[in-house]
C-alpha cells in the first residue's frame, strides 16, 4: 500500500485530499497545528508546524516506513497593501507556504533518493504565476513553491522523483472568509467556467499527479483554476 503525507489536512484542501487518498486505498498521515475535527477512519494524525524546521524533523521521524507521495499544502494568506505588512507578516508568509515546502521536501528526500521512486506535490497558486494586488506577500511565497518544484524536478528526475505544483485558482475554504459574497460572485463571472472551484476540484488532480496516469510529467505548475487564469 502506498503512503501519503500531506500537510495542511485539517481543513479545506488538504482534508479533502487525505479523504480522497484513505478512500482510494492509500496509508494517509496528516500535519498540521490543530487535530482534523472531522472523522479520521484510518488517517493517521501527527501535530506539526511546517515552518518550523525541528517540527517537522520530529513529525517525519514519527512515520515509519516509507513515504511514497509528498503533498506539501499547508499555507496561509494575508490580505493588504504591501505597506501594511513588516517582518512578522514578512516570516509567517514566507516560513509557512514555501518554508513548509522546503521544510518537508528536505526531509522526505532523502528516503525516496534511496528507494529510487518519490512524487512530491506542493500547492501553490495561480497567484504566484500572476501576481494578486494586496497579497503582495503571499504571491512572491507562491512564486518561489513554482520555482523551487522547477529545479528540484530537475535535479531529482534522474533519481526517479517527480516533483509538480498543482495550482488552484479560487476554492471555497476557511482562505476565502475574508471575501464578501460580492467578491465571490465577481470572481465567478471572471471565470470561464462560471463557478468557483471545490476542494474535491484540487484533490481529484493532486491525486492524478500523484499516480503512475502521469508518470511522464515532472516540473509542471498545473493551474485547477476553470479558466480564471489562461
Ligand atoms: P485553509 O485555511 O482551509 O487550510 C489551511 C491548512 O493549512 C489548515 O489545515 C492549517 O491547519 C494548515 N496550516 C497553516 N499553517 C500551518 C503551519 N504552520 N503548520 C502546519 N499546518 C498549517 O486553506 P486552503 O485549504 O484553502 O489552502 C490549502 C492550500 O491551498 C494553501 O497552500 C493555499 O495557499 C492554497 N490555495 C488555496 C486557494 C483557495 O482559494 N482556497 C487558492 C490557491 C491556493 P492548522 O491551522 O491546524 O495548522
Amino acid at each position: 500500500m502506498s503512503h501519503i503525507v500531506i500537510s495542511g489536512g485539517s481543513r479545506g484542501i488538504g482534508k479533502a485530499c487525505a479523504l480522497l487518498f484513505r478512500k482510494e486505498g492509500y496509508d494517509v498521515t496528516v500535519l498540521s497545528r490543530s487535530k482534523p475535527e472531522y472523522d479520521l477512519n484510518g488517517i493517521e494524525y501527527i501535530q506539526c508546524d511546517v515552518s518550523d524546521p525541528s517540527s517537522v524533523k520530529d513529525a517525519i521521524s514519527k512515520i515509519t516506513g516509507p513515504i511514497d507521495v509528498l503533498v506539501s499544502n499547508a499555507g496561509v494568506s494575508l490580505t493588504g497593501l504591501a505597506t501594511d505588512f513588516g517582518t512578522d507578516e514578512y516570516r509567517l508568509v514566507m516560513d509557512t507556504n514555501f518554508g513548509g515546502l522546503y521544510n518537508l521536501a528536505r526531509n522526505v528526500i532523502p528516503g525516496m533518493v534511496s528507494r529510487k521512486s518519490g512524487v512530491i506535490i506542493a500547492i501553490s497558486s495561480m497567484w504566484g504565476q500572476t501576481g494578486a494586488s494586496c497579497e503582495a506577500l503571499y504571491s512572491a511565497s507562491k512564486g518561489a513553491i513554482d520555482s523551487y518544484v522547477k529545479a528540484l524536478a530537475k535535479e531529482l528526475g534522474p533519481s526517479g522523483i517527480r516533483v509538480n505544483a498543482v495550482s488552484p485558482g479560487v476554492v471555497m475554504t476557511d482562505m476565502m472568509s475574508s471575501y464578501t459574497e460580492e467578491d465571490i460572485d465577481a470572481l465567478r463571472e471572471e471565470t470561464p467556467l462560471e463557478r468557483i472551484g471545490t476542494p474535491d476540484d484540487i484533490a481529484k488532480t493532486v491525486y492524478f499527479i500523484a499516480s503512475d496516469s502521469s508518470s511522464f510529467i515532472t516540473g509542471q505548475i498545473i493551474g485547477v483554476n476553470g479558466g480564471l487564469l489562461i
